[in-house]
């Protein structure tokens, strides 16, 4: 049988078997929109009678140079032909005119993909006979000039001002505003002069023969898959490149057939905030593109119950029926043509992160879906855009008495925004990747401005609403955006903004809120939002707490930073890097004293000052764990860190030599010749970790003698401690060999000097590719491994990770050379191959080997889930990744049961 290119909506089954009863495999036959439209007519939705040409087909004319695959065209001619059966009109009659809308559908929704040609079949002829069919000639010719007007944009490239100029020049002409005044003749007049600009463009006329212009809307739809919008879309989102795209023929109906038709957009559920009401909005007397250009002010989707009952209880009842059959929160498109209701396209429906989580957790007490679905629904990246800044209230409160507040418009996609202001998206993009905050501010955003509104913090429009491109947009990226503040005029030729008598110019700082809606002039200081607060998001994350099986622990400082990261759910600390609280201000003298100590007597003094301020900070954090293990960290850094930088010093005691100042110069050289005389080439690979405890085990033995003075005077206060020693930069056995016994017998004296016995252990990073490979051996002493990934990807890579993103590695991402960047995401090849090297051998010796990660990568979902496949018993993050990690968690463990 030759090849099948076409498929009527009734062909479900059909397209279902030839693709082996998989409906992700119908998806990627027919496109998301072909085959909601397809399983719409199965159900019994009423569906305008239509066909869509495969993807397949879409490939194979890409592939082809730009020519339809053998049979396809003709199979698209019986389609034409059954529609005509189905629907008793005849397309290109002048009597009795089949008219048809042309839409690509992708497997993915692609907002950037083209846009959708409306009315084709009609021309010279066919229109007409529609005026005498429908007695309406402004109807008829509104649609002609619509079909000359998005013909010559969308299939022939012209750009679509040529022909709105032309429409707002008349408008002005007869002195009105709303395209409604028009009249019969003003739209038929403008049918002819859209037609002129096609031959002027053009070089040819606008096709009058049906065929000739389905013809060429079908290739049209095909070349957009390559389309730069499409393609820069499809990058950001990534999608692949090699689906291609459906094309989807349906049946015209029409919702500017009076005031018994309409037509609207609605979301089953509340897409900004969740709650199960019915969300969107409504035109009577209007077409499709009408509602989504927020040309003229629509209508709350409820109050088509009192304009239209009938239709609107049917759709009621079909958006309940669509959400039960899906078993999603839908997005569908509806056309009332003469009282008679038509559903054009369900999918499902994008939403904030904050909806996600509420449908995904009452679609699961509803009974709906499992909790297992639930949480596989929501995506980490949810939650981390949950948990995103908000402004702080008071400031925000100050902003609005002061008169900063500019203007209010739709909270299209919450979040608090700072930034200065691009009004395109190219200058918004330019800055973004230059590293400024950016907001851009359009009047409204189209599918090529995309790339901008990605780079940039926040996005503001003065027109537009909920479901305009700017909102959904926004919405899937989780970018801050208020849409529709229409008290905003903006003036793209002046680069410059007026609201509320101000004015504000290209550059300059705007504060928005995605949450509220609001916008204001200037800079808002911003706070974290209140976990305990998200009741929906705690609920899924106790949840997933039940599928996962990797614990979630938190690297944490202080003892506030442990006690927010148990309040996220932490069940440990994976790194206390001790090291920071030598940097607090009374501290770092004494640090600096006991480094440039010349006796050992100078320095044990140091360090007895030192060992009070560790053991409280210890104190507090058990405290604060109260019942879970700490991972604690010795001295991991070089000296030289904690000393003055060698060139302030340098240019200090030249300038006294100058000037001949001798108070203080003899002490400022004596530090030059010690911050000399630890000049180490390759610091990073130099005398740090254990290899300093070796040399220099005055400090590590203060370390550990304030670990268990603090969690023995803890466990005398009732708190259950569980300290773990961690020793740093292990790359041979030996080096645990020669200094963990010595520190075990501090903890050993301490414990017998206090009184009293507490578990602990004593363990190990691995950081270094050696100690991966003899990971055996270094079982053999470390009682616990604990991946250090910031250093063993800086080992095995031989990248320097504090170089590396500003000098080639970003650029090597960018070209491909790296598929990510390995300092955000596990090289599962080579950093991965060792780390899985390591657990295998460290188990074999110690079978009960605890083992974590602790480096950035343990925030990463795509890290986290390689954890989990090499099974680690822990991934330890910054306290506000937390909760992402349990849910990441949570799908790796469901993903490979
Ligand atoms: C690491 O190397 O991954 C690590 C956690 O240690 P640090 O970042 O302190 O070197
Ligand atoms: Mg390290």
């Amino acid at each position: 049988m030759a090849d099948k290119w076409v498929y009527l909506f009734e062909e479900v089954d059909e397209a279902e078997k030839s693709v082996g009863g998989d409906w992700e495999g119908v998806r990627s036959l027919l496109g998301g929109k072909g085959a909601n439209l397809a399983e719409m007519t199965r159900i019994g939705v009423p569906v305008p009678p239509g066909f869509t040409v495969t993807t397949q087909a879409c490939n194979a004319y890409l592939e082809a140079g730009e020519q339809f695959p053998e049979g396809m065209w003709e199979q698209e001619l019986a389609a034409m032909k059954r529609v005509e059966e189905q629907t008793g009109k005849k397309f290109g009659d002048a009597k009795n005119p089949l008219l048809v809308s042309c839409r690509s559908g992708a497997k993915f929704s692609m907002p950037g993909m083209m846009d959708t040609v409306l009315n084709i079949g009609l021309n010279d002829e066919t229109a007409k006979g529609m005026v005498e069919l429908t007695d309406d000639e402004r109807f008829v010719y509104d649609a002609y000039r619509r079909l000359v007007q998005m013909f010559g944009s969308v299939v022939l490239g012209i750009s679509d001002e040529a022909f709105e100029d032309v429409l707002d020049e008349l408008k002005e002409e007869r002195g009105i505003t709303s395209d409604t005044d028009l009249t019969a003749d003003d739209w038929k007049e403008l049918t002819v002069t859209f037609q002129k600009i096609v031959r002027e463009h053009k070089g040819f006329d606008f096709p009058q023969d049906p065929y000739e212009q389905l013809k060429l809307a079908t290739e049209a739809v095909f070349k957009s898959w390559f389309g730069k919008r499409a393609v820069d879309y499809r990058n950001a989102a990534k999608i692949a490149h090699d689906l291609g795209t459906g094309v989807n023929i349906v049946t015209m109906v029409f919702g500017n057939m009076g005031w018994e038709s309409g037509t609207g957009v609605a979301f089953t559920r509340d897409p900004a905030t969740g709650e199960n009401v019915l969300y969107g909005d409504y035109l009577l007397n209007a077409q499709g593109e009408d509602v989504v250009a927020g040309i003229r002010n629509t209508k709350k989707i409820d109050e088509l119950g009192a304009d239209l009952p009938e239709a609107y209880a049917q759709f009621v009842d079909i958006c309940g029926k669509l959400e039960q059959h899906y078993r999603e929160m839908q997005d569908v498109e509806f056309t009332i043509e003469n009282g008679k209701l038509w559903m054009l396209q369900t999918r499902d429906g994008k939403r904030t992160a904050k909806a996600a989580i509420k449908i995904a957790v009452d679609m699961a007490d509803e009974g709906l879906i499992s909790r297992e679905e639930a949480v596989l629904r929501v995506k980490s990246s949810d939650v981390d855009t949950l948990l995103h800044p908000q402004f702080d209230m008071d400031a925000k409160g100050q902003a609005a008495a002061e008169g900063k507040r500019l203007a209010k418009g739709v909270n299209a996609s919450p979040g608090a925004a700072v930034g200065v202001v691009a009004f395109d998206a190219d200058l918004a993009e330019e800055w973004g990747k230059g590293g400024k905050d950016v907001i851009m501010v359009r009047p409204f955003t189209k599918p090529d401005d995309v790339h901008g509104m990605l780079a940039a913090k926040g996005i503001l429009t003065s027109e537009g609403g909920a479901t305009s491109h700017a909102a959904v947009v926004a919405r899937q990226f989780g970018v801050p955006c208020v849409v529709g503040a229409s008290d905003v005029s903006i003036n793209l030729e002046r680069r410059q903004m007026t609201a509320n008598g101000v004015v504000v110019k290209e550059g300059e700082w705007l504060s928005i809120d995605g949450t509220s809606g609001e916008a204001f002039v200037g800079q808002i200081p911003t706070v974290e939002p209140k976990f305990e607060e998200e009741t929906d998001l705690i609920t899924l994350l106790s949840w997933a707490d039940e599928f996962r099986r990797l614990q979630v622990w938190a690297n944490a400082d202080y003892p506030d930073d442990a006690a927010r990261a148990r309040g996220f759910g932490a069940q440990g600390i994976g790194l206390c890097r001790t090291e920071h609280m030598f940097f607090e201000e009374e501290r770092l003298p004494i640090v600096q004293r006991m480094i440039l100590a010349e006796t050992e007597d100078g320095r044990d003094k140091a360090l007895a000052e030192l060992l009070p301020f560790q053991r409280g900070d210890f104190e507090g954090i058990f405290k604060a764990m109260d019942g879970l293990p700490v991972i604690i960290r010795l001295i991991d850094p070089p000296l030289h860190e904690f000393l003055p930088n060698e060139r302030d010093v340098l240019e200090d005691v030249i300038e006294k030599r100058v000037k001949g100042e001798t108070q203080g110069l003899a002490e400022q050289e004596e530090l030059l010749e010690a911050i000399e005389s630890m000049h180490e080439s390759n610091p990073m690979m130099g005398m740090r970790g254990v290899r300093l405890s070796i040399i220099m085990p005055g400090i590590v033995k203060m370390q550990v003698r304030a670990i268990f003075e603090a969690a023995c005077n803890m466990a005398n206060q009732g708190v259950a401690v569980k300290p773990e020693i961690m020793i740093p930069l292990t790359g041979h056995v030996n080096e645990l060999k020669v200094i963990q016994p010595q520190l075990v017998k501090i903890a050993k004296d301490v414990m017998a000097e206090k009184g009293v016995e507490v578990e602990y252990k004593f363990g190990t990073m691995i950081e270094i590719p050696r100690a991966c490979v003899t990971a055996d051996e270094v079982a053999s002493v470390a009682e616990f491994f604990s991946f250090g990934t910031n250093d063993l990807t800086q080992m095995t890579f031989g990248y320097s990770r504090d170089d590396a993103e500003a000098r080639f590695l970003l650029t090597y991402v960018e070209d491909g050379i790296l598929p990510q960047n390995p300092f955000q995401t596990i090289d599962r090849n080579g950093v991965g191959s060792l780390m899985k090297m390591a657990v295998e051998k460290g188990r074999a010796t110690r079978s009960d080997l605890e083992v974590g990660i602790c480096g950035e990568h343990g925030g990463d979902p795509d890290s986290i889930e390689f954890c989990h496949l090499i099974n680690q018993n822990y991934v330890s993050c910054s306290p506000f990744r937390v909760p992402v990690a349990r849910l990441a968690a949570a799908h790796a463990a469901i993903k490979h049961k």
